[in-house]
């Protein structure tokens, strides 16, 4: 796993001389395009805080990155940024996920929602005009601790959703139940399946175990490919735990999705979605006839300076700066947990995850409202309460939450 890291003059210049290789649509003729500059009057391009921010000078260029540009033609219009675009694409496929150099496509989607449906939709698809699935013989395979997006994807595609138990404590499914609900999804006509491996719940840090799973669905004889889920966890996990299994190496793995505004800290709107090469053609809009090389993706327009956030972080780090920080947030993660331990106070953590879930009857509800922790549920009564060892959730931070949990508990 190596991306190099580069000072902030190169990142400067190889944004500026990205966004020189698009379209300027105030020194260029341009009648065509249904896209122009940012209001002038609010937006003015010769604020003078904009010559040492090349993310705000590209939200200002306002380039358009609509479409899918690690494959085919793209609009050229925007060919500078979108260069940019694909590198960060290269080296979350092939750094993060082990991927082979071009045998992955992928793209900035809005989010970790959009690239979890994006992943399903490709399935969707590919199913049904590959193997002639009907609608109704494919199912999505996923644990109780799935995010919500999940359920929604399958909504929408009118499929059907196999949700499988965990265990209480361990967050681990049920492997003797899953087998019998994939026995009797078989039985009922599904025939086809596409399993979801959590890299991560947002509830509890739990990680899917692949091995056990991948074992039930072949032992079952099921035909069926994996999307993992890294939303939460992608730019954490792998970088704690180098030899974790969830990565293109493993030949049922067909996607991933990630998240950059949860753990990188860039703007909303950086989610990815990455998926191997020949897949992504399943979502192909025909009737995108005016946009430049077609559209494979769920969103449409959206915004290049996205990708350039995404993509000025990680480089600002590189790989080995991004391992240091992942591992300060694991290690204030691991005191938090060892002084939970001193205290008796019952939790899950996946020891390569920074996201602590306590169990509710041991920590008293004034804390939970000082100290913002957020319930698994907010209908049902809690069971659980969290603490996500964000960047800003200082070691001061936390210890003033055990403190406090001390004088309640002891006066
Ligand atoms: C946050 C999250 C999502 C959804 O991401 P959005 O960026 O909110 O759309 C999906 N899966 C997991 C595991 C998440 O943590």
């Amino acid at each position: 796993m190596f991306w190099e890291k580069y000072n902030s003059i190169k990142i400067k210049e190889t944004i500026l001389e990205a966004l020189k290789q698009n379209l300027d649509y105030r020194s260029e003729s341009v009648l065509g395009l249904p896209a122009t500059v940012l209001d002038p009057e609010v937006f003015y391009q010769d604020a003078p805080f904009l010559k040492d921010a090349p993310f705000m000078q590209t939200m200002v260029a306002n380039p358009n990155h609509i479409g899918c540009h690690t494959l085919g033609e793209s609009e050229p219009a925007f060919a500078g940024t979108q260069a940019i675009e694909k590198e960060l694409i290269d080296i979350c496929a092939t750094q993060i996920f082990a991927a082979k150099i071009d045998s992955y496509d992928g793209y900035v989607a809005s989010g970790g929602t959009e690239a979890n449906i994006e992943s399903l939709w490709v399935h969707r698809n590919m199913f049904m005009r590959k193997q002639g699935a009907r609608l109704d013989e494919i199912a999505i395979v996923y644990s109780e601790d799935t995010h919500y997006s999940i359920p929604k994807g399958a909504n929408l595609l009118q499929l059907k959703s196999i949700i499988l138990s965990v265990d209480d404590s361990s967050r681990e499914i049920i492997y003797e139940e899953m087998k019998q609900k994939l026995v009797e999804a078989k039985a009922g006509g599904i025939r086809f399946f596409i399993l979801i491996m959590n890299m991560s719940t947002t509830m509890f840090g739990s990680v899917d175990d692949i091995q056990q799973c991948s074992q039930i669905m072949d032992e079952e004889e099921l035909d069926y490919h994996i999307h993992v889920d890294g939303a939460y966890g992608g730019f954490i996990y792998p970088f704690a735990k180098p030899q974790q299994e969830l990565t293109f190496q493993h030949s049922k793995i067909n996607s991933f999705s990630l998240d950059a505004h949860k753990l990188v800290q860039t703007p909303y709107g950086t989610g990815i979605c990455i998926m191997r090469k020949g897949l992504i053609e399943n979502a192909l809009t025909e009737e995108a006839q005016y946009v430049k090389g077609k559209d494979y993706t769920l969103i449409g327009s959206r915004s290049g300076a996205n990708a350039i956030a995404i993509w000025m972080i990680l480089r600002t780090y590189g790989s080995e700066g991004w391992k240091a920080k992942t591992a300060r947030l694991i290690d204030r993660t691991d005191r938090l947990c060892q002084n939970l331990k001193e205290r008796g106070i019952g939790f899950f953590r996946n020891p390569y995850m920074n996201i602590v879930a306590m169990r509710a009857e041991d920590i008293p509800k004034a804390l939970v409202h000082q100290f913002q922790l957020v319930p698994d549920s907010h209908e049902n009564d809690a069971r659980w309460y969290k603490i996500v060892v964000m960047e800003h959730v200082s070691q001061g931070a936390i210890d003033r939450f055990l403190f406090a949990w001390d004088d309640l508990m002891h006066h």
